[in-house]
């Protein structure tokens, strides 16, 4: 053991450098709280796993300020509208599909587009927004070797790639973002709820010009049916560089070391339909997808998330996609833990939201992988309707934990709760969006857009009262009061009160990570002492 003055403290130790890591940084660091990142690899991701990054994701990087650079690193619009299912690219097409995202009612949901962006390219994106934060030191080529927790913090080793220098580095809490293979989760001893080897498939990164056969008919995923084999091209920049999976490799006879470059080329020919294309091939990644969830997502004072925390089928693009929305969820938790702001206990609620919403992304994303053919050999699967039109999934997350005050008010009926979104303000919901229009018409705000750093209170028109409760609580919690209805906000023939489910003395509290913790349809008796106690019983203070 160092002797104590050479270990170094820091309230929030990240591992991991990958999107969940990433922004697990960039985020605590918005909060104000000092955190170090270490990842093993030189640098950010080389192969472009992911590239759906779903309006729910670009919501919580607009509400920060990163949605414009992501969208600039990333591909049009146009791009991600559209699904192609075809015997090879230029052979006969089986079938188009629009998805949800991209139908005109999206709007309805969310003021927000959806982004194609390859992970390649969106890690470089945050990571230099994260080093550009004071309160952020990140340090690639540097490992997490071991761990030990206390009740007080956990003790780190970490180790140079570059030179093998051994630090002790103190926390006082731990986000494990390390990945699929999670060796913080294991060392934990944490089981995983599931099924491991679901199939395997071999990513291979190619450049050739694409563009004959897909610039009339622009999507961010061509499907082939081949007789031999199934793969999927996945637009990266819709021009030479692209993306190829070789799916379901093993119900197919294939194994992964079968795919040397002269078979990947050959393979990308027979996908094309064109015997001759000029192939480069620069990468070629075997994996294997799994569908599982780790059964408690905090342990003492570390908490998983993203991959380390739960693994599914690529079929949906939501691994990424929930992993940042888990460090959403608990970078401001650990905020106001930090700031003493709120009692340990709101920690826990972290698993308690968090683990259910993982289990059900994982169940989906499985089912659509099935019908999709993904387990075995079966030549006429066809996706089922709920693929890429998971809006219930993306919006409809309903978090139940002690960070929620019930207001008793039923949940919304939903026939379909994967694809069918219902707009609703009950207390734990994602807040809804609704255009809010000044007086002079000059630029309209999303209710989404109010949401990001401390809590937000919305009240109507004639809710003074509640303004007035919370400034009583300023002092010691990051809240702010938007009044609906008042010349600044206004709202269309009530909108904001009809998806809002209140009245013009009724008031909504939304946490900073843009779910609703408690509502009062109309004004209380006494709001200061209604406001109280729910702030109290959301931070774990009742
Ligand atoms: C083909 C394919 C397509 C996909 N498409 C999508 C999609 O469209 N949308 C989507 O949302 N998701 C998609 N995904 C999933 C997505 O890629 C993952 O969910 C995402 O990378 C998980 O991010 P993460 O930060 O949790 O883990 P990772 O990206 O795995 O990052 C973990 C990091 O931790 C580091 N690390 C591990 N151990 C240590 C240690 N001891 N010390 C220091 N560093 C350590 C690793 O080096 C790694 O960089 C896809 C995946 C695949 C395979």
């Amino acid at each position: 053991m160092p002797d104590s003055s050479s270990i170094k403290h820091v309230p929030v130790l990240i591992v991991g450098g990958g999107p969940v890591g990433l922004t697990a940084s960039y985020l605590l660091s918005r909060q104000g709280i000092r955190s170090l990142l270490v990842e093993r690899h030189p640098g950010t991701a080389v192969h472009p796993k992911a590239r759906a990054i779903n309006a729910r994701t670009m919501e919580i990087y607009r509400q920060h300020g990163l949605e414009a650079a992501i969208r600039a690193a990333g591909l049009p619009p146009r791009r991600a509208g559209m699904v192609v299912w075809t015997e090879s690219l230029a052979g006969a097409e089986i079938e188009r599909r629009i998805p949800g995202s991209a139908k005109g009612d999206a709007a309805r949901i969310t003021p927000v587009l959806p982004c194609l962006c390859a992970q390649d390219d969106f890690e470089p994106v945050v990571r230099r927004a994260a080093e550009r934060e004071t309160a952020a030191t990140l340090r690639f080529d540097t490992e997490l070797e071991a761990f030990e927790q206390d009740d007080a913090g956990v003790t780190t080793t970490l180790v140079s790639k570059v030179d093998g220098q051994c630090e002790t580095v103190r926390a006082q809490y731990l986000i494990a973002a390390d990945g699929a293979r999670s060796q913080i989760r294991q060392a934990l001893g944490v089981p995983m709820i599931g099924r491991d080897n679901v199939y395997d498939s071999v990513n291979i990164l190619l450049n050739a010009d694409l563009q004959p056969w897909t610039a009339e008919r622009p999507a961010a995923l061509y499907f082939v049916h081949n007789p031999d084999f199934r793969a999927t091209f996945l637009t990266i920049n819709g021009i030479d560089r692209w993306g190829f999976i070789v799916n379901s490799i093993g119900a197919y006879g294939f194994k992964p070391d079968d795919f040397t470059p002269e078979r990947s080329i050959a393979m990308v020919r027979a996908a094309v339909g064109v015997p001759e294309l000029a192939v480069k091939i620069l990468g070629i990644a075997p994996w294997v997808a799994a569908a599982r969830v780790a059964e408690r997502f905090g342990i003492g004072r570390i908490f998983l998330a993203g991959d380390a925390a739960h693994e599914m089928p690529p079929t949906g693009g939501f691994g990424m996609n929930s992993g940042i929305q888990d460090v959403h969820n608990l970078c401001w938790k650990l905020a106001l833990v930090l700031q003493d702001r709120a009692a340990p206990s709101l920690l826990q609620t972290y698993h308690d939201e968090r683990q259910p919403v993982g289990q059900a992304i994982v169940a989906q994303s499985l089912g659509n992988a099935v019908s999709m053919g993904r387990l075995q050999r079966q030549p006429d699967a066809r996706a089922r309707p709920e693929y890429l039109n998971e809006r219930g999934l993306i919006f409809g997350s309903l978090y139940r934990s002690a960070a929620i005050v019930a207001d008793g008010t039923p949940a919304p009926e939903v026939g379909n709760p994967v694809t069918d979104y219902v707009p609703s303000a009950r207390p734990g919901s994602r807040a809804p969006h609704v255009w809010l229009t000044p007086d002079d018409r000059s630029a309209r705000t999303s209710t989404i857009d109010l949401v990001g750093q401390g809590f937000v209170m919305m009240a109507g028109a004639r809710g003074e009262a509640w303004a007035g409760a919370a400034r009583d609580l300023t002092q010691d919690l990051p809240l702010e009061t938007v009044t609906i209805g008042d010349g600044a906000y206004n709202t269309g023939a009530r909108a904001w009160h009809d998806a809002y489910g209140v009245d013009d003395t009724g008031a909504v509290l939304v946490r900073p990570d843009g779910h609703v913790a408690w509502r009062s349809a109309s004004m209380a008796a006494n709001p200061a002492a209604a406001l109280r106690e729910a702030t109290d019983a959301i931070r774990g203070r009742a």
